[in-house]
């Protein structure tokens, strides 16, 4: 079978005279050129293929024998590597780093700087993502003006990091305790209150909206007539089939956790027909706790990973290490022996039927660490049974459709901004390649890897203060 972008070039010239007509300096132009394309659809790779960025855009993708490199291009060699879209992590927290109880790490932030150590957790987060080839995060619960202003400093080029789409505060209903505060939830107690608090957070410039477990029919219900009306998706998260069956026939946009790989039993067949038949989105976050926890006590050398510390400043590694020295006593994890009972039935559930299914993972939560998180989601997904080029897609160019970004994000092809990663190896014979992620571009600019890399991304970031 062939696969080449041969409508792409009338795409190129549009694209080309668009961006260079308002201002006479011409975008900067960067090619990688070798090795092997996944473009994120579920076509067969592209070989020995070539990527053409200008500025922020990417302008021509496909073999390298058909795609025309400037002289003026930044050649970055990628041969015997693989390029694919840039990750997007679809369920992520900035304001956690794996840290094992909530009671104790938002005291510890407010104890060692307050909202200044809170920035400084969520740029660690925002770099951690970004090296491990993530270049969206969908952040899914976190105090309104602490998230939206990571976001903003990313998106002005002052912090390195993954672009964030921010919900801010959850919306609940009678919610307490450590989570609930840390996270910023906000309780609700009548639809009309939904709906206020979703303006409200609308008017304040988030860009989507996410309604807790536990809400009325009616409150969700409120919640997306409101969010839609400001052009923004509603996630639920949702585990009990009657929260999930509300949700879902109020129309939310993407159902998070359904289930989370055993939280709850398996879902009826008809819960799961009616999933499918809508067309409706899945994200599991299955490996969270029901693989999480035995990948760590198989392997409890992981939580000190060296090259995982690198990416913490000293003082925060230390804070995380102290939470875990008894993980297995850990609250979060007391209901982990039910989860590992349901896991696979819980994630092949989805698979098998044919459900949308995005790739999100809860990254920050205990022991899931932002540097590793997708990948290790991924690869449960492939071992359940979604072949590595659905997963792929999964991560890419089904999520970017969740979140309303199929236009901007989760494709390499001309027109789409120019979030590329390399990853060492071939990750449609093992999809742990993508653990390997050598070089990260976001929006055109090389922010890891090679000599090209934007020297904002050096040093590591645990190396200085
Ligand atoms: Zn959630
Ligand atoms: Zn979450």
């Amino acid at each position: 079978m062939r696969f080449t972008f041969t409508c792409a070039a009338a795409t190129l010239i549009a694209i080309s005279a668009g961006a260079r007509a308002p201002h006479a300096q011409a975008p900067k132009r960067l090619a990688l050129v070798g090795g092997m394309l996944l473009t994120g659809y579920e076509v067969p790779p592209v070989h020995h293929a070539a990527i053409l960025i200008e500025g922020n855009r990417i302008v021509q993708a496909g073999p390298a024998s058909e795609v025309k490199i400037p002289a003026d291009a930044t050649i970055v060699d990628t041969s015997g590597r693989t390029l694919l879209p840039g990750l997007i992590e679809a369920h992520g927290h900035l304001i956690a780093l794996g840290h094992g109880n909530y009671e104790t790490w938002f005291p510890w932030i407010a104890a060692h700087g307050g909202d200044a150590m809170l920035m400084r957790v969520m740029e660690t987060s925002a770099r951690q993502l970004l090296f491990a080839g993530v270049t969206t995060t969908v952040d899914l619960g976190a105090p309104l003006q602490p998230i939206l202003t990571i976001r903003n400093r990313i998106n002005k080029g002052e912090v390195v990091g993954t672009r964030v789409l921010a919900s801010g505060p959850w919306i609940s209903r009678g919610a307490g305790g450590a989570m609930q505060a840390g996270f910023g939830g906000v309780n609700i107690t009548t639809p009309q209150e939904a709906s206020a608090q979703t303006e409200k957070l609308a008017a304040a410039g988030v860009d989507h909206i996410k309604a807790h477990a536990g809400l009325t029919f009616d409150d969700y219900k409120a919640i997306v007539e409101a969010a839609h009306r400001h052009n923004l998706r509603v996630h639920a998260h949702v585990y009990a089939e009657q929260d999930v069956r509300h949700a879902l026939e109020a129309g939310v946009d993407v159902l998070q956790h359904v289930g989370s790989a055993g939280t709850a039993p398996p879902y009826s067949l008809e819960m799961i027909r009616d999933i499918v038949n809508a067309g409706r989105p899945v994200v599991v976050t299955a490996a969270h706790r029901a693989w999480v926890y035995p990948d760590t006590a198989a392997f409890p050398e992981r939580l000190q990973d060296p090259e995982m510390k690198r990416l913490f400043p000293p003082e925060i590694f230390a804070e995380i290490q102290r939470s875990l020295e008894n993980w297995p006593a850990l609250g979060y994890f007391q209901r982990t022996d039910r989860e590992m009972l349901y896991r696979e039935r819980g994630v092949k559930q989805f698979i098998e039927s044919g459900a949308v299914m995005g790739m999100g993972t809860d990254s920050g939560t205990p022991m899931n660490f932002h540097s590793e998180a997708l990948w290790r989601e991924i690869k449960v997904h492939v071992d359940m049974g979604m072949s590595p080029q659905r997963a792929i897609a999964a991560a890419t160019r089904v999520n970017a459709q969740i979140i309303g970004k199929g236009r901007d994000l989760g494709t390499i092809e001309p027109g789409k901004l120019a979030d590329v990663i390399v990853v060492k190896g071939n990750p449609l014979f093992d999809i742990v390649a993508l653990s390997d992620v050598e070089i990260v571009v976001k929006d055109g600019v090389v922010l890891k890897g090679g000599p090209a890399a934007d020297p904002r991304a050096r040093p590591s970031p645990g190396a200085g203060k």
